[in-house]
């Protein structure tokens, strides 16, 4: 059985300890030291991350009452212990975020937290019912007072009499010993994970969105440290955008619909002319056959302007592209069957593509030589 440091003190990030096994496992040495400060990966928190003598510590997870820890190399007898606790202080104030989330939901609302996953970009939360814009938007500005206010989070092991007097949160059936986390008028919760020692080191708690789960919400939120870099690329963001559009950093969005809106003026306004223009270079076509070129159509294009053609000419041909990355290509024909043309068109131009009788449309990986070429034998 461990020895777990974590409980008696969470800001431990150095330790001397005894290493009691040490075994080739799948993902790597398995570490069992007789006391730790590594907590293992458990109630929604991941395991901590650090160094065992001269091994680098990859993971650590719970093996019945011992802790495991998964390292790159292999130790022994009495080794120094460090710990990764830049990453553990952010998990501890994005579990201790939780607690306040979670407990003032509770207060708000009413619904438990089902589920909890502390992900590389934020963290979620899942809660049993339906929780309204206006209810987030208050359970955060009451989180953030919690926070303001930098309340002691302690934790306390109740007696059976005294844990049966006690209202609290808990995700599951716990035997034996419970430890419940306590933030004095803001949660009380049954949890084994690593906290910080007051509110106020949770620094911040926003929520970043919500969407429906199962029967009730998955609320997506940034914590702590993770909030503060989140908001160093959002607003390093929205200042290269507003720079881009010159309007004021709380205006981009407003100047990003104004631009859509011209985008798509200009994109009608530019197929028009387009076609235009397509219609004045094929108004002298006439004959068999016509094969025509365009560098900017797309396969639209090309299938329209090819439809276009065909009302002049026998079978109409458009290819859309260039020599260096080959062309597009529309086959149509009021008259005759295409498909017999395409297959010789893909086999002579490396060429790739089909469709009906009457049109068909693919890509060639030629010169406008070879196509011009290939178009006198058809
Ligand atoms: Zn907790």
């Amino acid at each position: 059985m461990t020895e777990r440091l974590y409980y008696k003190d969470q800001y431990i990030k150095e330790f001397e300890a005894t290493v009691l096994s040490c075994e080739q496992g799948k993902n790597g040495f398995e570490v069992i030291l007789d006391k730790t400060a590594f907590f293992p990966e458990g109630g929604g928190q991941p395991g901590d991350r650090g160094f065992i003598g001269g091994a680098k510590v990859l993971d650590t997870v719970e093996k019945g009452e011992d802790v495991v820890h998964i390292c790159d190399g292999a130790v022994e007898g009495s080794v120094k212990c460090a710990l990764d606790f830049e990453l553990r202080f952010s998990n501890m104030q994005q579990h201790s975020g939780e607690h306040v989330f979670s407990g003032i939901q509770h207060a708000v609302c009413g619904f438990d937290n089902v589920g909890f996953h502390m992900g590389e970009n934020c963290i979620t939360v899942d809660f049993n019912g339906v929780v309204t814009a206006e209810e987030l938007a208050r359970i955060e500005r009451l989180s953030n007072e919690a926070i303001y206010k930098n309340i002691p989070i302690e934790a306390v092991y109740p007696s059976d009499d005294e844990l049966e007097k006690y209202s609290y949160r808990s995700k599951k059936e716990i035997k034996g010993q419970v430890r419940l986390t306590k933030i004095d008028g803001v949660d009380l919760c049954a949890c084994c994970g690593t906290h910080v020692a007051y509110t106020g080191e949770i620094g911040i708690i926003k929520v970043l969105s919500v969407m429906n789960y199962k029967s009730g919400v998955r609320v997506s939120l940034q914590i702590g440290r993770k909030a503060f870099e989140d908001y160093c690329e959002k607003n390093a963001s929205v200042y290269a955008i507003s720079n881009l559009l010159c309007a004021k950093t709380e205006e981009v969005a407003d100047a990003v619909e104004k631009l859509q809106t011209r985008m798509k003026d200009a994109d009608f306004r530019y197929a028009q002319l387009k076609k235009e223009l397509f219609a004045e270079k094929s108004k002298n076509a006439s004959g068999e056959k016509c094969c025509m070129f365009d560098d900017s159509a797309s396969a639209d294009d090309a299938r329209v302007f090819a439809d276009m053609l065909a009302d002049k000419v026998g079978t109409a041909a458009v290819f859309s592209g260039n020599d260096e990355t080959g062309y597009k290509y529309a086959v149509v024909s009021r008259e005759n069957d295409v498909r017999e043309i395409g297959k010789a068109l893909n086999a002579a131009l490396s060429g790739r593509g089909g469709g009906k009788p009457n049109m068909i449309q693919g890509s060639v990986a030629a010169s406008k030589e070879k196509i011009e070429e290939f178009w006198k034998t058809v």
